[in-house]
Parts: C-alpha cells; structure tokens; sequence
C-alpha cells in the first residue's frame, strides 16, 4: 500500500496530524494507496514556506524560470507512459486517453506558460499633458490552486503552471479522489530542482485543507476548477478577504446539430463529445439538439454507435469507456437515470451499471446512456449530471434551438454543426457560452480565454488571460520634464 505524501518546502511530509485517506482504484472498488487527510497546520507550513520562496523566485529572471518549466515539462514526458497508467489507475479513465490527452498536455501547461512569459509585454499610455503611463504586472505573491477528479494533472498544471510562470509561488490542493499524479509531480519537482517552498502540495478534503488554504490570510488569489456549489462556497469564504478570484465550474453543454451538417463528422463528434472521459468533462455535450429533419437517421444511428463503445478494463488498451470516478459518482449517475424515467424519457441504450468480470468486478462501470423524450426544462436537461448519459432533442428553428440552448443556469461550451456560413455566424454570437466549437469539439488552443458565462464560473484562464490573473497591473505615472537641467 502507498503512502502519498504532501510536499512542502522540497520536502514530502507526512500529514501534521498523522491522519489519512483511502484512495480507491475505481475500476476495481478497492482501495490502493493512502493520502494525507491534511488539515489548517498543513496548510499554515505551506503558505509559511511559499511566502519564504517567493522575494527570490519572483526576483528570478523569466527565462531561468522558463528554464526551471520546461524541465519539469520535459520530467512528465520522460515519465509519461507510468504517469499515463496511474492517472487511469487513481481515475478510472481509459489508459490510452491518459496517455494520448491528460498527460501531453500537463507538459504542454509547463512549457506553454514557461515560454509565454518570455514574450510578455505591458502597456504604455503617454498623454497629451507631457506625462507617460505605464503598467507593470507584478505577481501577487502566495495564491491558491484548487482543482478536480476529471482530468487530474491536465487541470491541476493548468493552473500551477501560470501562476509559477509568472512568478508567484503556489499552495495546490488537488482532489483527494484522485491525488497520485499530482503527487507524482511533487516528485518530478525535486527531480527538476525546483527552489523548495515554490510550489507546495497539500492533499485532503475540500471541506477541510481545500477551505483553509481560501481562507488563509496570506493567500492572495485562489484559482478554482470544480463544482458550481463549491464555487459559490468559495467565493463566499474569498470576497470578504478581497482575493482574486478565477471560478472554472460547471456545464450543461448543448451539441446543436442542422440537417445541412457533415453528417459522418457530427455523428463521430457527437459521440466522442458526449462519451469521452466517461462524460466527465466540463465540455462535454450531454444536450444534443438535433433539426428535425435529421433526427431520426440521426437517433438510430447515434445509438449503433454508442451502443459499439466497449466499457472495460481502463489499463486495457481498446477500452473507450472506462470506471466512473466513485462509487457515490456512480450511485448519482444512476439516480439520474432513474429520474430521466421519471419525468418520461425512453432509455435508448445503457441506462445500467456494468458488472465486469475478473479484476473489474467490484469496479464503477455505467453504460454509455442515450434517453430522448425529455422536455429541455426537465431536471435531466437542466443539471449536470458528468457521467456517460446524452439526451436527444429534435428543434424546429433556429430561434427554438438558441432558446433551449440558453436555457439553463450555465453557459460554458457549445457545438455547432452546419454548413451554412450565416448561421454559424449568427448562432456563435448568439449562444451564451464561454466557448462556441464550429464543426469542432475540444479543439483547443492555448492562447485563446477559456471559461464560462452565467453559473460555469467567473474570470478566463488560457494565454495572457491566466498571466494577468496571476499578476497585479499596477500603472506607474510619470509627469515628464521639460525643462533644459541647464
Ligand atoms: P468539486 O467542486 O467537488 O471539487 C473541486 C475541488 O475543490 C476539489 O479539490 C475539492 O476537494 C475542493 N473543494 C471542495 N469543497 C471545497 C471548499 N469548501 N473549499 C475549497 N475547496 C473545496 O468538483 P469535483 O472534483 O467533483 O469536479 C467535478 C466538477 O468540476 C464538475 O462540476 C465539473 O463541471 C467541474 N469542472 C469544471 C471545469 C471547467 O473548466 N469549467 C473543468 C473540469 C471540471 P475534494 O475533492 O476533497 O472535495
């Protein structure tokens, strides 16, 4: 059984309190390693060491900090293949996914940010009255990184990897439900040289070390990936301490497919955009709203397919769907379904728990899930379920599709499929979400803001987005002189 540790001013420590957590494997129901229950005095010794570290690391120039990233960008790739096999291990997601998404782009954060800040650049405002403006961005000093289960280190270093990069020191907090990778990279950290107190790592629950580090006094920003309802708790613990906040939360996306749409492409994407990773992405688009045309070849088509995903074993390398995250995930994925039938939808295909054999038994498994026949307003089309369940929908206008589109509390991402030029255009600027994919899904670049509207959270990562999160503009006016010193 292993042990994780924190890791705290270069060192990995044990919980001050001694105190653990089990972590289970959710493929197998079983538990594999422990990670420290850490508590407020885990938090204190992070925040002391990172406030020691951060005069010289924010003294440190860009390009040796650069340096310091990329190395640990270059550490994950050496290691990507076991960091591959325990992020499906401590999450439940497909190995091959792991290896193909969640790892690359962890060392992609690092190197992205490590090589942005050496093309930053601020803004100079000279004015008419003989006096120059200009702003310095400074960082803020010890900030909070918080992040979830879903796509553990991708997201975890995507907040990390900013806030160093621009020089700040950080206390992290990722999820206890799936700690290790983020424990693996406190190793890579002392691989990399990584100064001692820049980066801290303190595991445990939210509820517990996640709201010590919000409230730590000495914490200057917190930047935030999780659920709605732990957002709003964090902002109300932040506000009244004045703290930068960045919130990624929730969403409900809609996948808005137009009978003119490349038809093979949007079934294809449709499928990956509501099935990867288990449904358990943010982005994916659980609503798909079909033109009424299509729907049915649509319909019967989308279920073969879905119906073909093979749910297994996730350190096997042709599983697509892997274990859901939990067992309390699973029991809620379930509910949901069992409401979907209640309010009066038809489950087309899954809608069950799948018992596997072998090493499998006693994991987490729900087949991909299809139901149509749901109003949009219903509590199915309406909350986020992050589990391997779509719903079909058949729309009418444009003006019908926009409004059921819109229609809920959240406003993260959305998919649009057609060929026609004006709509895409209309709708994309219509449509309340953070991110509108055209013909596309999770094509991402990383210079472009990220985050959502309305529910799915507050602020933008992503480019100089997250490098001005993370930094402090201060303007700095000089009234010039004119006058011969002579
Ligand atoms: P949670 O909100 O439950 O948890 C996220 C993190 O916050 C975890 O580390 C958690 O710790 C911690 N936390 C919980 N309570 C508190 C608190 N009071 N103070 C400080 N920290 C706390 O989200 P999940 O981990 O369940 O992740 C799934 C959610 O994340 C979904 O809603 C999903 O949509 C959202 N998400 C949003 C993304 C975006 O970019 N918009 C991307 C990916 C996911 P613990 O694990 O102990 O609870």
């Amino acid at each position: 059984m292993e042990y994780l540790s924190n890791y705290i001013d270069g060192v990995l420590l044990a919980p001050v309190h001694g105190a653990y957590l089990d972590n289970v494997n959710p493929a197998t129901g079983t538990v594999f390693s422990r990670v420290p229950d850490s508590g407020a005095d885990d938090i204190d010794r992070a925040v002391a060491a990172a406030e020691r570290a951060f005069p010289a690391w924010a003294a440190t120039p860009a390009e040796a900090r650069a340096r310091q990233l990329l190395r640990l960008a270059d550490l994950i790739d050496r290691h990507a293949d076991a960091l591959a096999r325990d992020e499906a291990t401590d999450n439940g997601k497909p190995v091959a996914l792991a290896r193909r998404v969640d790892i690359p782009r962890a060392a992609k954060n690092f190197r992205f940010f490590a090589t942005a800040i050496l093309h930053a650049a601020t803004e100079a405002h000279p004015m008419e009255e003989r006096a120059l403006n200009y702003t310095l961005r400074q960082p803020l000093g010890v900030v909070g990184c918080i992040s979830p289960w879903n796509l553990p280190l991708y997201l975890f270093t995507w907040k990390i990897a900013p806030a160093l990069a621009a020089g700040n020191c950080v206390v992290g907090k990722p999820s206890e439900v799936t700690p290790l990778t983020a424990f693996r990279l406190a190793e890579l950290c002392l691989e990399a040289g990584l100064p001692p107190g820049v980066l801290n790592i303190v595991h445990g629950h939210g509820a517990r070390a996640g709201a010590a580090l919000v409230a730590h006094p000495k914490i200057r920003a917190i930047s935030f990936t999780g659920g709605t309802r732990t957002g709003a708790a964090i902002a109300h613990a932040a506000a009244p301490r004045f703290k930068k906040l960045s919130l990624e939360l929730g969403g409900k996306n809609p996948n808005i497919v137009f009978a003119d749409c490349r038809y093979d492409e949007a079934l294809e994407t449709a499928v990956r955009a509501a099935f990867t990773n288990q449904g358990e992405i943010c982005l994916c688009g659980s609503r798909i709203f079909v033109e009424r045309p299509l729907y049915e070849r649509f319909r019967d088509d989308f279920v073969r397919r879905v119906e073909a995903l093979r749910v297994g074993d996730p350190l096997d390398e042709d599983t697509d769907v892997g274990a859901v995250v939990s067992e309390a995930h699973l029991e809620k994925i379930l509910a949901y379904i069992e409401l979907a039938k209640d309010e009066g939808g038809t489950v087309l295909c899954g809608g069950h728990r799948v018992r596997l054999d072998g090493r499998c038994a006693g994991g987490f498994f729900v087949a991909p899930t299809v139901i149509e026949g749901l109003g949009p307003d219903c509590r199915v089309n309406q909350e986020e379920i992050f589990g391997p369940v779509a719903t079909l929908i058949p729309f009418d206008t444009e003006e019908e599709v926009l409004a059921y589109a819109n229609g809920t509390p959240y406003g993260l991402a959305a998919i649009l499929w057609t060929e026609n030029l004006g709509r895409a255009h209309r709708l994309a600027a219509r449509l309340e979400a953070g991110i509108v994919w055209v013909n596309c899904w999770m094509l991402r670049d990383l210079r472009t803001p990220f985050g959502g509207m309305k529910q799915s959270g507050v602020g933008r990562e992503g480019g100089w987005e997250a490098l001005r999160f993370f930094t402090e503009a201060k303007n700095v006016c000089i009234k010039l002189d004119d006058r011969d010193p002579a």
